[in-house]
């Protein structure tokens, strides 16, 4: 598809939903609802909140009640995700491996199956290392996705949906010369991606790594939990009631937790079963990559934490165990 035949596709895309894309906003590029292409960030590393937000929100409400009676309120319609790249989609396909499981998350099942993805390719930077999770490309989790190979898009469908988008008569077959400009593309995007951590056995280390080197790695943590609040595979949340002052009705609220923080591992009574930051971290790292790889490389885990503290180091202190 040629680039300048791209207003047409948005144009197309907006009929089936509102379109949430990528926006500049400062010097960070959010996920917001925009009604036009202009607004949109086609060319971008990384958002500061990961594109999940849009199957599960920060904070939202769930239901109303009243006594025994209640109402669900979320809020499930069509739209479109546009401008996702390869990370993000990995990383919603590692949520859907927990929300989709066995019992399903309603509420997420029913936003999975009414968003339409439309992945686009990215911009690396030197916090990058999604080559070293596998992330780098996306091979499904999409309906659309959009590769710029210069003066054009090479367009790969994925669903029937997305192959419904693709009838209009500016979609032209690709050719040879697409093909190679293509695979010339991608692999001058994974040779930008310099920085690489192995991952190999790092579960096992994590587990035998020494107290006075975890104290080090985290000395100037500040238990803030940004770090799982932009990450794109952080999935747990936590499930509040508001009464209202009758103390009989008010809303069921589902938002964002963070196992950084002290409260999160609090039980009845007054126990915690991760009361430090070093139990807090290395709970962190083993949940992204002690067993299954978890971690998408986006690096927006070290790109936003305010005391710079970097997730690639700390994996490579913790490999050389010193
Ligand atoms: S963002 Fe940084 S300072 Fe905040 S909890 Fe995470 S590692 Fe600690
Ligand atoms: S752990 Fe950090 S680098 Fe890995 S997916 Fe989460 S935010 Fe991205």
């Amino acid at each position: 598809m040629a680039k300048a035949d791209l207003p047409k596709l948005f144009r197309t895309l907006a009929k089936y939903g509102p379109v949430v894309a990528p926006v500049r906003v400062g010097e960070n590029v959010v996920f917001r609802e925009v009604t036009s292409l202009e607004e949109v960030e086609l060319e971008y590393t990384r958002s500061l909140t990961p594109p999940k937000k849009l199957f599960l929100g920060p904070q939202e409400e769930i239901l109303k009640f009243d006594g025994e009676k209640y109402e669900e309120v979320f809020e499930d319609g069509k739209a479109v995700l546009f401008g996702v790249h390869a990370c993000d989609i990995n990383g919603l396909l590692k949520l859907d491996e927990i929300y989709l499981d066995s019992p399903q998350d309603e509420y997420y099942a029913r936003r999975r199956e009414n968003v339409m993805i439309v992945g686009m390719s990215c911009v690396p930077d030197e916090r990058c290392f999604c080559t070293s999770t596998g992330s780098s490309y996306a091979y499904g989790g999409f309906d659309l996705f959009l590769h710029d190979i210069g003066r054009e898009y090479v367009v790969r469908v994925r669903t029937e949906r997305g192959y419904e988008f693709t009838k209009d008569g500016y979609f032209k077959r690709m050719e040879e010369k697409d093909f190679l400009a293509f695979k010339k593309a991608e692999e001058k995007k994974v040779r930008s991606i310099k920085r690489k951590v192995d991952l190999a056995g790092i579960g096992d280390l994590i587990d035998v790594t020494p107290k006075s080197l975890w104290e080090e790695l985290t000395a100037k943590c500040l238990a803030c939990g940004s770090c799982n609040l932009v990450c794109p595979t952080c999935q747990c949340y936590d499930v509040l009631d508001v009464l209202e002052l009758d103390i009989r009705s008010g809303s069921r609220i589902r938002r964002w937790d963070s196992c950084m923080l002290k409260r999160h591992a609090l039980v009845a009574g007054g126990g915690n079963f991760r009361p430090t930051v070093v139990e807090r971290t290395a709970n962190r790292l083993s949940c992204k990559v002690g067993g299954e790889i978890r971690c998408v490389g986006c690096g927006r885990c070290t790109v936003y934490c305010p005391a710079k503290i970097d997730l690639v180091e700390m994996l490579e202190r913790i490999r050389v165990g010193a």
